[in-house]
């Protein structure tokens, strides 16, 4: 049976997520977050204490970290050697580590074969990096969306507010750019908009406009497809 598959690539605090929870549950797709599996890894590296530096120390981690993905009342769960660490993998820290453990093949790879054997077994709306470019490059969408530096910025802040967290607009764009620059020029499967993906840029548009856009897009795909086959 043939399983859809919609790719949303782009730089860190695109909306990437939320988008694309949105657009899964308006088509009834599974959404697969795989920074959280980038995430989770980050936390057993950290919990045990491995250095980032360490190439021999990751590799070997890599043989004793089980990443497992489960669904709870519609959520992705992120089961990690038994345990859901949901709940625990998203504070800057992990969020750094997991920036910089996911240049190191051996972690890519490990997660790329969970994520492809996710697209094979349903329809996916999953969200990356290098979807698009490496992970689905059959996907039948595929979308990079992005948005200036400065609006992720100031979105990330907000958010952050909202959780009441203080923190420095500049220095949040600054993360920001280091992790776009650590994204883009890794040398194993880098951030980069795939030649046939769909570049939207979000900066002036609302969650619900991006939603649609990308809605619309996938209507057309299916619309044609069944032209074809018709
Ligand atoms: O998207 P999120 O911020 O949760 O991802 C955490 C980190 O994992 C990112 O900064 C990125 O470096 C890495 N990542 C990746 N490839 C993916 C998803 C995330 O390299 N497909």
């Amino acid at each position: 049976m043939k399983h859809y598959s919609i790719a949303i690539d782009g730089p860190a605090g695109a909306g990437k997520s939320t988008i694309a929870k949105m657009v899964a549950r308006h088509l009834n797709f599974i959404y697969v977050d795989t920074g959280a599996m980038y995430r989770a890894l980050a936390l057993y590296f950290l919990r045990n204490n491995i250095s980032v530096a360490d190439k021999e120390a990751i590799e070997n981690a890599c043989n004793y970290a089980d990443v497992m993905i489960d669904y709870k009342d519609g959520e992705q769960q992120v089961i990690l050697n038994g345990e859901n660490v949901n709940s625990l993998i998203r504070t800057e820290e992990v969020g750094n580590m997991a920036s910089a453990s996911s240049v190191y093949p051996v972690v890519r790879l490990k997660l790329v074969e969970l994520q492809r054997s996710m697209a094979k077994k349903a329809d996916v709306v999953m969200d990356g990096r290098e979807i698009g470019t490496f992970v689905l490059p059959e996907a039948d969408l595929k979308i990079y969306l992005t948005a200036s530096s400065k609006e992720r910025a100031r979105r990330r802040f907000i958010e952050l507010k909202e959780r009441g967290i203080s923190a420095d607009i500049n220095e949040i764009e600054k993360d920001i750019i280091e992790r776009d620059m650590r994204d883009m020029n890794r040398e194993f499967a880098p951030l980069k908009q795939a030649d046939d993906a769909i570049l939207v840029d979000s900066s002036h548009m609302t969650v619900d406009e991006v939603k649609n856009t990308i809605i619309k897009y996938f209507e057309e795909i299916i619309q044609n497809s069944s032209k074809e086959l018709g």
